[in-house]
């Protein structure tokens, strides 16, 4: 027996182990220290009493043999599919309910979406990553290739001409940088596939934090329809981490290689893929009905406040920084030249605060740091009043 010696080609996942490592070292030898998490990549509010009263009434139902549900359908109960189909109709994009294919979260078909396609694709990923895109390929044995987003693009990676890929991924808002592409960025995107017959896979995991007039859908944009597969996830849109739901929109037209790519990933979800739990897909309904998104936005609005105090603690420090306006996330470049570890130390040990160092992103994550807006709002505030008055006191 021979194990699949892709796993031999994985880099060492140390990111989140090095700082948990390094904060207890430091907790340990200074317990009188109140730390302040700002790395947290979950969400901490509550599920909106809408979803919880949906969850509950669904789960006295399956006590009921008159109205208990056994399997339920790959794709997702109709019910869902079309309160999807509303919700993509609310910001004026057209997704039919049979396009719409319901899961246990965006993270799960980021990578098993790679069974329908080749093991020999070249896969595109901008640098820094979302690290699910480039394992799952190195998992299959594939071929990565990376398109650098930088200060001076704006944290936007934007297509090589003279690079061939077969597989671009792209996530916008960002994922670590809270970078979102315009429209017009997104339709060069959109032609690069098209000139190169590969396939987009567009997380839009955070799109629900998009505030300014940008695309919550890459199938806003022209074209998208003919190349695009589109992730999304109930889990920061409303605090589904715990719960799990998401799904996955594949227009009923996509073909490659001959090939209708609905019809091979209904296929392949139907040989893997048992379907997503009656009270949870209920749960999800919940999400999009008007009481329901009241209520979730309200607690993303929480999470945007803070989002707006970190950004504006940068702004007032001259620290160039990227996110926070459309996204839970905010990029920053490291001050005074420090790199991402040596600001991760001075940020731990002069302002008791812990955030992400960039580097475990990518290359060109070096010299950058990751805040997230998903502490308490108080801590938030604390958070950047001590890193304040530590840069001023350095
Ligand atoms: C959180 C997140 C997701 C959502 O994953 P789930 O499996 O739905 O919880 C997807 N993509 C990115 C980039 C994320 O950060």
């Amino acid at each position: 027996m021979k194990i699949n010696r892709n796993f031999d080609s994985l880099a060492e996942s140390y990111l989140f182990a090095r700082v948990a490592e390094k904060t207890q070292a430091y907790a340990a030898a200074h317990p009188d220290r109140k730390l302040i998490k700002m790395g947290i990549g979950d969400v901490t509010l509550p599920l909106a009493p809408a979803v919880v009263e949906a969850m509950k009434k669904a789960a006295d139902e399956m006590a009921d043999k008159s109205t208990f549900k056994g399997y339920p359908e790959y794709e997702g109960y109709d019910f869902l599919r079309e309160a999807i189909s509303r919700y993509y109709g609310s910001f004026g994009v057209s997704v039919s309910p049979d396009e719409v294919f319901v899961n246990d979260g965006a993270k799960s078909d980021c990578g098993n979406i790679g069974d329908i396609f080749s093991p020999d694709c070249t896969v595109l990923v901008t640098d820094p990553v979302y690290p699910v895109y480039v394992d799952t390929n190195i998992m299959a044995g594939r071929k990565i290739v990376y398109a650098p987003s930088t200060r001076e693009n704006g944290f936007c990676a934007m297509p090589d001409k003279s690079v061939h890929a077969d597989i671009i991924y792209l996530c916008s808002p960002n994922n670590p940088t809270g970078a979102a592409y315009t429209a017009g960025q997104l339709k060069e995107w959109i032609e690069y596939a098209l000139e190169n017959d590969a396939v987009i896979l567009y997380d839009a995991a955070y799109e629900a934090f998009i505030s300014d007039d940008l695309p919550r859908s890459i199938f806003a944009v022209e074209g998208a329809r003919k190349c695009a597969v589109e992730f999304c996830s109930l889990s920061k849109t409303a605090g589904f981490t715990g719960t799990r739901c998401g799904y996955t929109v594949i227009p009923n037209e996509l073909e490659f290689d001959g090939h209708n790519i609905k019809k091979l990933w209904y296929r392949r979800q139907s040989s893997k893929f048992n379907g997503v739990s009656y009270p949870v897909q209920r749960a999800a309904e919940a999400v999009f009905s008007p009481e329901g998104m009241k209520q979730t936005r309200e607690n993303i609005e929480y999470y945007k406040r803070n989002a707006a105090v970190i950004a504006d603690t940068m702004e007032r420090l001259g620290i160039s920084y990227t996110g926070g306006r459309n996204s839970p996330y905010i990029w920053i470049t490291c001050p005074n030249g420090m790199g991402s570890w040596e600001f991760f130390d001075f940020l731990l040990e002069k302002a008791n605060v812990v955030a992400t160092p960039g580097e475990g992103f990518g290359e060109c994550g070096k010299g950058c740091m990751r805040f997230t807006s998903f502490a308490d709002h108080s801590a938030t505030v604390e958070a950047m009043e001590r890193i304040t008055k530590a840069l001023h006191d350095a």
